[in-house]
């Protein structure tokens, strides 16, 4: 399943409250270390979490792992990354 996403630039300040980092909450939920970029066809190394929403489809936020590329990307992209909800999930480190 291919998802096409957007960023959502205004809610990168907000500080990830279950995990260290946006990024982290993604690794530890999707279970892998050194994630690439998700954008569909980036092999760089993802530099951060960035909130994104999906195209035409509902309204939740979700965290991607991205390279310092396409963090800036404007336009709607496809992905081939698992999207992560940003609320505490099960792989989260802090437990409060
Ligand atoms: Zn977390
Ligand atoms: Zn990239």
């Amino acid at each position: 399943m291919i998802y096409t996403v957007l960023n959502l630039f205004r809610t990168t300040s907000n500080p990830c409250k279950c995990c260290d980092t946006w990024l982290d909450h993604w690794k530890n939920n999707a279970g892998q270390k050194d994630p690439v970029c998700a954008y569909k066809d980036c092999q760089k190394q993802a530099t951060a979490g960035s909130h994104v929403t999906r195209d035409n489809s509902d309204f939740f936020w979700y965290i991607i792992p991205l390279c310092d590329e396409h963090l800036k990307a404007r336009d709607v992209f496809e992905i081939k990354s698992k999207m992560i909800k940003i609320k505490k999930l099960e792989g989260c480190k802090r437990t409060n």
